[in-house]
């Protein structure tokens, strides 16, 4: 199975990526994720990609369709892939029915997850990840069970995006309606399009989205 989570920064893409993977064994496939890695690791796509990523603009779709076509080559997708953060403009969405294509791949659901922009700006200041698995935690919606300590891992190193701030999720919410929400409507035309109230909390969340996956 091939799903996209699609939904503004804030809407719980990875949150709900992280509980598919455990609980269906397929693979999240986040962008965001990639490009960071690229940043860190200094390669050609991390020096082009750094420094709209810290302005919370768009990377361009040549860079990121090239580095999604990458990543589909490798054996483990064939587990099935969560797309989480991809696409997030028309030419992504048609780049990747044409990567799916190629590689004898189909796409069986598109989950929106439906959220209040005015809501994301918390989400977003408030979260923070386990520095050792990359578990996500929210300073007042999802702390760890034990003050300091990853509930998976057991890790106390914890990390914040430097995005994560209030200056950029009103520029990456702009991105958001410009260039990504018109993918709603594109997907609705394929009748793949199912929605999921991302406002809830993140348990039942997951029970939408699994409805909606059958
Ligand atoms: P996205 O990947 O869509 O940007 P995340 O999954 O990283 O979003 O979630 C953003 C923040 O909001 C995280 O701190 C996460 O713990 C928290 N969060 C995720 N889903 C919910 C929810 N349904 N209710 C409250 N907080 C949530
Ligand atoms: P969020 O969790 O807030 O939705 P991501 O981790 O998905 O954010 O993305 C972080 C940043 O990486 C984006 O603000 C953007 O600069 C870049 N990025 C990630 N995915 C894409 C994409 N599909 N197209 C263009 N830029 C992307
Ligand atoms: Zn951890």
């Amino acid at each position: 199975m091939n799903i996209i989570l699609l939904g503004p920064p804030g809407a719980g893409k990875g949150t709900q990526a992280r509980i598919l993977m455990e609980r269906r064994g397929l693979v999240q496939l986040s962008t965001g994720d990639m490009l960071r890695a690229a940043v860190t690791a200094g390669t050609d796509v991390g020096r082009k990609a750094e420094a709209v990523m810290k302005a919370g603009g768009l990377v361009s779709d040549d860079i990121v369709i090239g580095v999604v076509g990458d990543r589909l080559d490798a054996p483990d997708v064939k587990a099935g892939v969560i797309f989480d953060g991809f696409p997030r403009t028309t030419p992504q969405a048609e780049a990747l029915d044409g990567l799916l294509a190629e590689k004898g791949m189909t796409l069986d659901a598109v989950v929106n997850m439906v959220v209040d922009d005015a809501a994301m700006v918390g989400r977003i200041s408030g979260r923070y990840t386990c520095a050792n698995c990359g578990e996500g935690y929210h300073d007042v919606d999802k702390a760890p069970a034990v003050a300091g300590v990853c509930d998976k891992c057991g890790s106390t190193e914890f990390k914040r995006r430097k995005d994560d701030n209030a200056e950029t999720v009103a520029a990456r919410l702009k991105e958001y309606h410009a260039e990504t929400a018109p993918l709603i409507a594109y997907y609705k035309a394929t009748g793949k399009l199912r929605d999921v109230d991302g406002m809830a909390e993140i348990g039942e969340v997951t029970r939408q989205v699994e409805a909606a996956l059958g």
